[in-house]
C-alpha cells in the first residue's frame, strides 16, 4: 500500500512521463524558455536599479534582495527579541525579584539572586539578574508570567552572538541598558557587548 506522504508525480511514478507534453520531453526546450523568463527578469531589475539610483525614481525597485545590514526588513511590534528590564523613574530595576519568570521558564536560563530594597514599600530587588541567551528559546513565557511588568522582549536586537558560552550571559546592568525598539522594530540601542566577546581585528591592508 502507497503511504499517504508518497507523491505521485515522482520519476518513479509510471504515470509522471505520461503527464509531460511534448515540447516538455525536450528538455532543452524548457531550458530556453527557463532562461528566457531569467533574462526578462533580470533586465528588468536592471532598468528598475538604474531608474532607481542614477535617474532617482524613487517609486522603482528593482529585485527584491534586502541589502542586510544596510536595509532591514520591517519586524511586527509582536516579534520576541532580546530581553530588557524595565526600569522605574529613578533608573533602578522595576523587577521585584519574585522569581517567576525564573520559575516558568522552560529553559532554565534566568538566574536572580533577591536581596532587601532601600524603599520599605518594596519588597525585593535582585541584586544580580543574569539571563543565559545560549539556552534561552525565546518563547516569551518569563515576560508573560512577570506580573510586574518589569521584563520585555521588545528591544528589537536579534544580532547578539559571542565566541564563547560567558559571553551570552546577559546581566542586569546590560538588560536595564536596553531600550524599546522604534518603528518596524529597528533597535534604538546598540547591541550589548559582553566583556568576554572578541571584537573583529583588522587585518594589514584592509580598511
Ligand atoms: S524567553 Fe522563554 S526560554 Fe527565554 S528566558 Fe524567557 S522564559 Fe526563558
Ligand atoms: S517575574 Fe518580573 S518581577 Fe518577578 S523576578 Fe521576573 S522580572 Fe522580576
Amino acid at each position: 500500500m502507497a503511504s499517504p506522504y508518497q507523491r505521485s508525480n515522482t520519476p518513479a511514478d509510471a504515470r509522471h512521463s505520461s503527464r509531460l507534453g511534448l515540447f516538455q520531453r525536450f528538455y532543452l526546450v524548457e531550458v530556453l524558455l527557463g532562461l528566457k523568463l531569467t533574462g526578462i527578469r533580470f533586465f528588468a531589475n536592471m532598468w528598475r536599479h538604474t531608474l532607481h539610483t542614477i535617474f532617482r525614481v524613487k517609486s522603482a525597485h528593482g529585485a527584491v534582495t534586502i541589502q542586510y545590514p544596510d536595509e532591514r526588513r520591517p519586524y511586527a511590534t509582536r516579534l520576541r527579541s532580546l530581553h530588557r528590564l524595565v526600569r522605574r523613574e529613578d533608573g533602578s530595576p522595576r523587577c521585584v525579584a519574585c522569581m517567576m519568570c525564573e520559575t516558568v521558564c522552560p529553559a532554565h536560563c534566568i538566574y536572580i539572586v533577591a536581596t532587601e530594597h532601600p524603599n520599605p514599600e518594596i519588597e525585593k530587588v535582585p541584586e544580580s539578574f543574569d539571563i543565559d541567551l545560549g539556552k534561552c528559546v525565546f518563547c516569551g513565557y518569563c515576560v508573560e508570567a512577570c506580573p510586574e511588568d518589569a521584563i520585555r522582549m521588545d528591544t528589537g536586537i536579534l544580532e547578539f552572538s559571542s565566541y564563547s558560552r560567558e559571553g551570552m550571559i546577559y546581566t542586569k546592568e546590560m538588560l536595564l541598558a536596553l531600550e524599546p525598539a522604534g518603528p518596524h522594530g529597528v533597535p534604538t540601542s546598540p547591541v550589548p557587548i559582553p566583556a568576554d566577546r572578541r571584537l573583529p581585528t583588522t587585518t594589514k591592508g584592509m580598511p
